[in-house]
Formats: structure tokens, C-alpha cells, sequence
């Protein structure tokens, strides 16, 4: 059986976290290791190791991604980033450097932030 994540650790209050939204669905939490001035990861409680384990699962819980996008967009209107702009990735598997696996969506912003990674750069 795989270990509890360090999220669903999180979850269940067994290591501490900056929660910022919960419903019984999802959690929002401020990333431990910021890499921008707003950096919150936005969680599905049922612990998927990642997107491609959602989408392949027998009851593809798609709405999850619905609601993990917009509630981060909602928290980052709250934030005051809606109009500077804002990233929201996930990182899914080895060549992704996915380290945490639990379904994760981050959401980035509050600076002009790093085009290393994107593909136009
Ligand atoms: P990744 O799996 O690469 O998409 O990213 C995992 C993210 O989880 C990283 O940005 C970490 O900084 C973050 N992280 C790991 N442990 C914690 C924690 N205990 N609390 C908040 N964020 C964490």
C-alpha cells in the first residue's frame, strides 16, 4: 500500500499547513517553498498521484479539475493578482520533476514570473 502523501498528512492535520480554502472535495494551502510572492497548491483530498491518474481512473472525477481551477482563481482574484496576471500548472510524472504524488495544481503569481520553462520562451 502506498504511505499517506505529505498533503493527506496535511489533510488530516497530522503535519501543519497554511490553509487558505477546504470543502470536503478539495484544500488550498500556501506552497511551503514559495517560488513567487503568491504560490498555493490546490489539492484533491482523495489522494490521485497526479492528473493522469484522475483522468484514468474508473469514476473521473473531472468536475475536481473544474473545481481546483476555479477556486484558485478565485483566490488569486482575492489576492489581488486577477488583473497582473497569474500561472496555474501541475506537474505530472519524472520528466515534469513531479515530487509530490498527490494531485496538485499550483497556482503562481504576484511577479513577472520565470519564462525558463515555457514553451514560447
Ligand atoms: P511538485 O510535486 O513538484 O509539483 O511540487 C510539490 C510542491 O509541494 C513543492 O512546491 C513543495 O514546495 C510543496 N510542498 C512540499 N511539502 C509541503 C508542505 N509540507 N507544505 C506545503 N507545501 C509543500
Amino acid at each position: 500500500m502506498t504511505p499517506p502523501s505529505i498533503f493527506t498528512k496535511i489533510i488530516n492535520r497530522e503535519v501543519p499547513a497554511d490553509i487558505l480554502f477546504e470543502n470536503e472535495r478539495i484544500i488550498v494551502i500556501k506552497d511551503i517553498k514559495a517560488d513567487a510572492p503568491i504560490h498555493y497548491l490546490g489539492i484533491t483530498k482523495h489522494p490521485y498521484l497526479n492528473l493522469d491518474d484522475l483522468l484514468t481512473s474508473s469514476n473521473q472525477e473531472k468536475e475536481l479539475l473544474w473545481e481546483l481551477f476555479t477556486t484558485l482563481a478565485s483566490l488569486a482574484d482575492q489576492a489581488g493578482i486577477k488583473e497582473s496576471g497569474y500561472r496555474i500548472i501541475t506537474n505530472n510524472g519524472p520528466d515534469a520533476r513531479q515530487v509530490v504524488p498527490h494531485l496538485h495544481i499550483h497556482l503562481l503569481g504576484g511577479e513577472p514570473l520565470n519564462i525558463q520553462d515555457h514553451p514560447q520562451a
